[in-house]
């Protein structure tokens, strides 16, 4: 699978030797990362950085793929400056015209679309099909922020008062940054620089630790498109860098709006300091996604889709399915279908083709997964199929687990194994009597991000999608939890945040909306009737 290289790799003054596969070094060449040189993980119009080095390891091979130079606290404080005084500019750049650049930002993400994706299989582990349709994802909304760039449309409303009119206006916020989650090293920043390009900000980008390579990637995509169009590479600048530079974004007064995707812990923290200094949050946490099968469900479609929602990008998606929730009458069928499945599952590198199952992103993770195994057992689960690492090479130098199905003794939503997720694939299953039951174990846990019935009765369509259904904001019908599209608003309810982002009215939120009431009258009457007068 893999052919070492050697290169001759320079950290600080000093040349270390170190070898890299012909897999990473194509992957880093194609998309011009250097394969021997620390690299510089801040843009703020210039590439520099001189803080803590981080390295991007791959999570197929253990390889160290890169070094990266994060911001120092300075480089930080700067950066936000530059974002700042890029904001002030760009917010006077015409709509149309940033929906030009955001054009231009498409047609360059399109034209190395391979290259990044497979560089995000390569980095974040999950199999370079989905790699691609990450990036096809931010191409997705470029071209419906272009569109967007001629309808972020106010208001006028009718006033009360004669000669007068108001009107609702949506101007440029400020600076929005933009911390992200590892799973989607591309996507999730696409959404928000998107949106937030086209309303006039400027975006800084503080990618998760361990995908430096992707964002540094993309970065360079869209610098180099902001410079050919003489706009200030600040409107979209880029901070590698922990926990402590995502705090000093979280707590930055030079940023309106800090927009959050991870865990459910970590975004709890920002959502308090950002609330403390009254800034703007959008909050995308962690997810705990059922599937709901009623017994005239088409299973021949269910089974599959569930499958994928358990096992796709090796259950590291927000919308993993973690609870299956089966009527009596189908469950056996389709535990064995689904048992079936999971049979003929082989992990792989995930860029090779026909792999459908990567590794986990991080040495971290495996731990996560084996805890939550020792769980299952410590309360007599029913562990139907997996529940161990692959430890055989050429697997063993990755973070391979095995996909497993369990059935918890308990049904209680309350209860741990039920109500807190755990980003791995472990797909817990349990039986129910009545859709009524089943929409009561769905809503029951802090989580409210994606959820789906498998039902061709319309009247339990109606259950689920009406008042009294499902109060995750994802609720699917006979579609799996997984794999949104860039068109409707995305985001969860409840401990996931209430965030919405991409596509149906998310864009309100990044722009500063003022209700301006104007008189074109020689009269100066008050509202409600209230007299003022001498
Ligand atoms: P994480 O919470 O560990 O990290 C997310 C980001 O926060 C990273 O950039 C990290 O460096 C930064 N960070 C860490 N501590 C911080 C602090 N104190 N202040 C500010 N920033 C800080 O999450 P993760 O492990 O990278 O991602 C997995 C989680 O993300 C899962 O819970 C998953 O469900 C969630 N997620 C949610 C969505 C969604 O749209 N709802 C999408 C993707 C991932």
């Amino acid at each position: 699978m893999i052919v070492a290289k050697r290169a001759i790799y320079t950290i600080g003054r000093v040349q270390l030797t170190r070898t890299l596969s012909t897999r990473a070094s194509t992957i880093l060449s194609a998309l011009d990362i250097s394969t021997t040189e620390e690299l510089s993980g801040v843009y703020d119009g210039q590439w520099r950085g001189s803080g803590d080095i981080f390295s991007s390891v791959c999570p197929t091979t253990g390889e160290i793929l890169a070094r990266v130079k994060s911001a120092s606290p300075q480089e930080l404080h700067d950066a936000l400056a530059r974002s700042r005084e890029a904001y002030t500019l760009f917010r006077h750049v015409p709509a149309p015209r940033r929906g030009e650049i955001l054009r231009q930002i498409r047609e360059a993400l399109s034209a190395k679309r391979d290259e990044l994706g497979a560089l995000v299989s390569l980095e974040m582990g999950k199999i370079r099909t989905e790699g691609v349709g990450e990036v096809q994802e931010f191409i997705d909304i470029c071209d419906y922020a272009v569109g967007l760039s001629r309808m972020m449309n106010g208001n006028v409303v009718a006033s009360e008062r004669p000669g007068h009119s108001i009107l609702e206006v949506p101007n440029p916020l400020g600076v929005v940054g933009v911390l992200s989650a590892f799973n989607f090293p591309v996507a999730v920043y696409g959404w928000n620089l998107a949106l937030s390009l086209a309303a006039g900000n400027a975006t800084i980008w503080k990618p998760s630790p361990s995908t430096p390579l992707c964002s540094i990637a993309v970065t360079r995509i869209v610098a180099r498109v902001l410079e050919s169009n003489g706009i200030p590479g600040a409107v979209a600048g880029l901070v590698t860098g922990g926990r402590e530079a995502g705090a000093a974004i979280a707590e930055s007064r030079d940023v309106e709006l800090v927009s959050f995707t991870g865990s459910e812990l970590v975004g709890r923290n920002v959502g308090k300091t950002v609330m403390s200094r009254f800034g703007k949050t959008i909050l995308e946490l962690g997810g705990n996604n059922a599937s709901i099968v009623m017994p005239d469900a088409d299973l021949s479609i269910a089974v599959p889709s569930v499958f994928f929602g358990a096992v796709g990008t090796a259950g590291q998606r927000c919308t993993s399915t973690r609870r299956l929730y089966l009527h009596r009458d189908i469950a056996p069928e389709f535990l064995d279908r689904l048992k079936k499945l999971y049979a003929t599952i082989k992990p792989a590198d995930p860029l090779v083709d026909g792999t459908l199952l990567g590794p986990l992103h991080t040495s971290a993770a495996l731990k996560t997964y084996s805890d939550a195994i020792d769980h299952l057992r410590s309360i007599d689960a029913d562990i139907l199929t997996g529940g161990n690492r692959y430890t055989d090479a050429p697997l063993d130098a990755g973070n391979f687990v095995q996909p497993t199905i369990a059935i918890p003794k308990s049904v209680d939503p309350k209860a741990k194994i039920w109500s807190t997720e755990t980003f791995a694939p472990i797909l817990n299953a349990a039986v129910f009597d009545n859709i009524e039951e089943a929409i009561a174990w769905n809503n029951a846990v802090p989580q409210g991000l994606s959820s789906s019935l498998w039902s061709r009765d319309i009247r339990n369509l109606g259950k689920w999608i009406g008042p009294g259904g499902s109060d995750a904001g994802i609720v699917n019908v006979n579609v799996g939890t997984s794999g949104a599209e860039i068109g409707a608003a995305f985001g969860g309810n409840k401990s996931t945040g209430w965030g919405r982002e991409s596509g149906g009215d998310a864009w309100k939120q990044y722009v500063r909306w003022s209700a301006c009431t104007i008189n074109f009258s020689d009269s100066a009457p008050l509202a409600q009737g209230v007299n003022f007068s001498i």
